[in-house]
């Protein structure tokens, strides 16, 4: 796990349920951009389903669409309603999005209309011994 937070060691203590939280699939249609690197990897993968779900994005780019939750049309499994279903093959964007980041804090401290706040990532830090 990856972190830019003062405390890093707070941060590598405490548990990040991305699979269960997914709060940074919420954003506004156009602004989760895919790369030149993810269009070659999906067409080498034939992953054509993910081709065809990719729509205009900002900066004249390319980005997923989104469905009507208002998430990444890829958020959500059955029996997981917050997983990323293309996880393996999910975009650059995606992965370099730091866990446990101020922003990932923010994403889960705000939730979204759709799923509700995640818990108090503040409850998840008094759960964990900061040296002082
Ligand atoms: S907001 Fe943070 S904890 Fe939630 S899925 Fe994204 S990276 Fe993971
Ligand atoms: S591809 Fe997966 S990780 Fe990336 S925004 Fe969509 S649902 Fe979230």
């Amino acid at each position: 796990m990856r972190t830019n937070l003062d405390n890093p060691l707070a941060i590598e203590n405490a548990e990040f349920d991305c699979l269960e939280c997914g709060r940074c699939c919420y954003q506004r249609e156009g602004t989760i951009l895919v790369s030149a690197a993810d269009l070659v990897r999906w067409h080498r993968e034939r992953r054509f389903d993910v081709l065809d779900a990719i729509g205009p994005g900002h900066f004249s780019q390319q980005a997923f669409q989104h469905g009507a939750t208002g998430a990444c049309i890829h958020h959500g499994m059955p029996g997981a309603p917050h997983a990323c279903a293309i996880y393996a093959t999910r975009g650059d964007t995606c992965r370099e999005f730091e866990v446990g980041s101020r922003q990932c804090l923010e994403f889960r401290r705000e939730g979204s209309m759709a799923s509700g706040p995640c818990p108090d990532p503040n409850e998840i830090l008094s759960r964990t011994v900061i040296p002082v």
